[in-house]
């Protein structure tokens, strides 16, 4: 797909979706591109059995990463890696159908095109008997683990308490390679 018949796609799905026209200017996050296909790879099969798919290179930091972690006793559990345009309208439409208000949503939601998730170098992370994309995450060993540990790894925490971009924290958030 040529980038203005992706640029397009986007544009309709915004319109559809009713994000407001200044949403890039508000909320500051840069737009991504979606990331080709032929960079992805299935990094592991999550916890319900679905695959995770990231970059080669953020699959690799997330093996060495979760590898680490287990050996100190430290479960790290991905739950969201890579997502199209269209899986990222999918969650949207999903709140919507809720009845969720769309101010709302792009809260906890970002819009297609500005999800770190289409570069393939982003991953939720949740532990054991912790709700997924739940920010008591935070109270967890696991996230205390990251704090110290993922820095190492190539991971940083990227919608910290309070980050510009109009969205909630999210402790579960990691990306590889800071945008
Ligand atoms: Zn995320």
């Amino acid at each position: 797909m040529t980038p203005s018949a992706s640029h397009q796609l986007l544009l309709a799905m915004h319109r559809e979706l009713n994000i407001p026209t200044d949403y890039a200017q508000r909320t500051g996050l840069p737009f991504f591109d979606d990331v080709g296909l032929s960079e992805l790879v299935v990094a592991q099969l999550d916890e319900a059995g679905r695959p995770l798919v990231l970059t080669k290179e953020a699959a690799q930091a997330l093996g060495a990463m979760r590898t680490a972690a287990t050996k100190e006793g430290i479960a790290l559990l991905p739950f969201s890696g890579f997502r199209s345009y269209l899986y990222q309208k999918g969650l949207l439409l999903g709140k919507i159908h809720k009845g969720i208000s769309i101010d709302e949503i792009l809260k906890v939601l970002a819009a297609p095109g500005y999800s770190e998730h289409h570069t393939g170098e982003a991953v939720d992370i949740t532990t054991h008997d912790c709700p997924p994309a739940e920010e008591i995450f935070e109270k967890t060993p696991a996230y205390q683990w990251l704090i110290a540990r993922a820095h190492d790894f190539g991971f940083t925490e990227s919608f910290p308490r309070g980050n510009p971009h109009s969205l909630v924290y999210e402790p579960w958030h990691w990306k590889f390679k800071a945008t």
